[in-house]
């Protein structure tokens, strides 16, 4: 059985999109993941199939009705144990560990919002995960599941080219990535670090933990006291 994406959006069109090029497609096309899409517009109601009404309590925009997106829910999710995932911005932060999680099991149902979003007492009523993508407001949810699906895809065994390039990358120690550098050794008058040709692979391994860490600490204050927080420490630095 292949991971499984099942997609609830009122614009099943955006599907596969970018996710069915490159490495991610190859992997479509070879069965290593499948993809369902769910139009949300097939549960509407009335003549419009409408989907949405304006909210309780006053306020711009249009609010997505809990009766339909339950059908649509029931519908993505039927015979399937999977977890059911709302992309939002008042989710909780997606990170690598979320991931990982989603992409070590059978796959994942994700919900895409339009409008102003959805009422919330379906998203309580089927136990629906919350996920942000970032501090930022998306127009929809389409763009965030792509995300989310290309995260994990790229995690499913036989995906990467290298299995250690899921290892050593950014977030897989609590850290950001080291800088990288490929040929030619010299370019527009910037040299490549002389370490990394010096073929001196434990020095090479503490430059790059070194960059590491100097990355995280001025770009990531919030990575860096986490990782901080579980390393020993010399003198405020980790050792
Ligand atoms: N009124 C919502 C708010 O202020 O939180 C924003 C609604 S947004 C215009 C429409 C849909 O885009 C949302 O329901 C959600 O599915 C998606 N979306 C927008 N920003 C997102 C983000 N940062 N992460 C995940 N999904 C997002």
């Amino acid at each position: 059985m292949s991971w499984l994406a099942s997609v609830i959006t009122l614009f099943p069109e955006m599907f596969p999109g970018p996710l069915g090029q490159s490495l991610a497609g190859r992997a479509l096309e070879d069965g290593v993941w499948s993809i369902r899409t769910h139009d949300l517009r097939a549960h509407g109601l009335g003549r419009h199939r409408a989907v949405d009404d304006t909210p309780f309590g006053g306020g711009a925009g249009m609010v997505m009705r809990p009766d339909v997106v339950d059908a649509a829910i029931g519908a993505a999710t039927e015979g399937l144990d999977l977890p059911l995932v709302y992309l939002t911005p008042r989710g909780r932060r997606l990170e690598q560990a979320d991931i990982r999680r989603f992409a070590a099991g059978p796959g994942v149902a994700l919900l895409c919002g339009r409008y102003e979003g959805v009422d919330e007492r379906v998203l309580e009523a089927r136990a629906v995960e919350q996920y942000s993508i970032g501090d930022f407001v998306l127009s929809g949810g389409e763009t965030a599941a792509l995300v989310l699906l290309d995260a994990c895809v790229r995690l499913l065994p036989g995906v990467m080219g290298s299995e250690q390039s899921g290892v050593e990358e950014s977030f897989s120690d609590g850290l950001l990535e080291y800088p990288l550098y490929t040929r030619p050794a010299e370019w527009q008058g910037r040299a490549v670090p002389p370490v990394l040709l010096s073929g001196h692979h434990a020095q090479v391994e503490a430059w790059r933990k070194q960059q590491a860490e100097d990355a995280t600490r001025v770009r990531r204050p919030d990575l860096w006291a986490a990782y901080a927080d579980r390393t020993p420490q010399r003198n405020g630095l980790p050792v």
